[in-house]
């Protein structure tokens, strides 16, 4: 389409910003909605795509957002989050943290991505540098362009998926000024240990670089791990200290929908940030603030029962991948993600995620998203069966060893390309 200008055929697409223009589609967005798609014309889609637990909102936090709706007082708020709910933030991080903070220390937002944003844009002028690991979050790059900063991608040696110190450290330029460290991690599921932890938090603090820890998943840990707290090895009081903790209800709690998550830092960047939110949202909606602060106050069992639930789920995704031929997997800490190696079958993570959608009918999301190519992001979020039907169907279309012959749904399907 186009339209005239001054006598000239002008594309629409001209009057959209460059910059708006290179920002990538969301791909794991983009994905739930062509499985969308597909199960509303009938096929019998499995995702392994998936970012969300399947739970219901715990209790609690459903009557605390109703009880706030049905007062019918619902108008804007503080910016930075309702003091109710900071409080209950303050308590959650010094009984997981055991580190105390005060609520100025403190900033609600629409999601932990929105926290990560609003980070980035207060830190950040044009051109500064962030050091992002591979594999890494894919909004991360993404959102450091859209504060027209420079994403620098630290990517570890071949078959491994955490970064060494001596790696990062090369990556850093004069223009460095922070670190974004996501652990246990979106897509490897693999926890930094607490030695490397260590070392980053001490080695930001030497070279006064900021250290975002996205902490989304620090309690979907397994097998009676710890996720290791940054606080621990910082010497820096908090108001000279250029650390950051993000965290949020989405996962911890299974709330994606609700959009609540916060950013933990020093007073001085907690009040710009409060400047920023202020002129782009205003605030986040208290009916979902009020669910929040239900899930963090209400009864902490379903937190463990949730987490069970996806350990369980972790075992019989590595059981179902161990005997997948070729494939390599290194063994998830925590999330409900895992990162399998699939060059075996293919180089190119796009091209195989697709065949295995259009064949297999499966969702999964390709490793070069998240600065791997070769991998595939797994995900056990769901139930038991979407994992064994999941694998079972990628086994069918891929591993020459696996039936030729495979029901899904009612049809039978043979396979006819290897
Ligand atoms: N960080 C990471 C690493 C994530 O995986 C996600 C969700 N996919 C988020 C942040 C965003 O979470 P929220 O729903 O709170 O915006």
């Amino acid at each position: 389409m186009s339209h005239a200008r001054g006598g000239k055929e002008v594309s629409p697409y001209m009057s959209i910003s460059q910059l708006a223009r290179s920002i990538a589609e969301s791909p794991t967005l983009r994905l739930n909605e062509e499985a969308r798609l597909l199960r509303e014309k009938g096929l019998p889609v499995t995702h392994l795509g998936g970012g969300e637990p399947k739970n219901k909102t715990p209790i609690a936090a459903i009557l605390s957002s109703a009880a706030k709706l049905a007062n019918g007082d619902i108008k804007y708020v503080p910016t930075d989050g309702i003091p109710s709910l900071k409080k209950a933030i303050l308590r959650y991080t010094e009984e997981n943290y055991e580190h105390l903070v005060e609520p100025e220390n403190v900033i609600v937002s629409s999601g932990a991505k929105q926290s990560v944003y609003n980070v980035l844009f207060s830190i950040l002028n044009p051109q500064d540098e962030v050091i992002v690991l591979a594999p890494y979050w894919v909004s991360y790059p993404e959102m450091i362009r859209m504060v027209y900063g420079v994403p620098v991608v630290v990517t570890p040696e071949d078959g491994r998926y955490l970064p060494r110190m001596a790696d990062i450290e090369r990556a850093i330029s004069p223009a460095t000024r922070a670190i974004i460290v996501n652990s246990p991690n979106n897509p490897s599921g693999l926890m930094y240990p607490e030695d490397l932890v260590a070392e980053i938090v001490q080695f930001c603090e030497r070279k006064s670089l900021y250290l975002i820890m996205d902490d989304i998943y620090h309690k979907l840990v397994f097998d009676g791990k710890k996720a290791p707290s940054a606080y621990r090895y910082a010497s820096k009081d908090l108001e000279s200290s250029k650390l950051v903790i993000i965290n949020g209800i989405s996962k911890l709690y299974g709330m994606t929908g609700f959009r609540i998550g916060w950013a933990i830092a020093n007073r001085k960047l907690v009040e710009v940030m409060n400047n920023v939110q202020a002129q782009t949202t205003s605030c986040t909606s208290p009916i979902t603030q009020a669910a929040a602060e239900g899930a963090l106050t209400g009864l902490q069992s379903i937190v463990e029962s949730l987490r069970l639930t996806i350990e369980n789920n972790r075992t019989v995704m590595m059981e179902e991948l161990h005997s997948f031929t070729g494939v390599k997997v290194a063994k998830p800490d925590g999330t409900f993600y895992c990162f399998p190696d699939f060059r075996a079958y293919s180089n190119t993570s796009v091209e195989l995620s697709d065949f295995l959608l259009k064949k297999a009918l499966v969702v999964t999301v390709p490793g070069r998203e998240f600065g791997m190519e070769g991998h595939l992001r797994l995900s056990y979020c769901g139930s038991v069966k979407d994992i064994t039907e999941g694998i079972a169907r990628m086994k069918w279309a891929l591993d020459p060893n696996a039936p030729n012959e495979i029901y899904i749904g009612d049809r039978k399907l043979v396979r006819d390309w290897l």
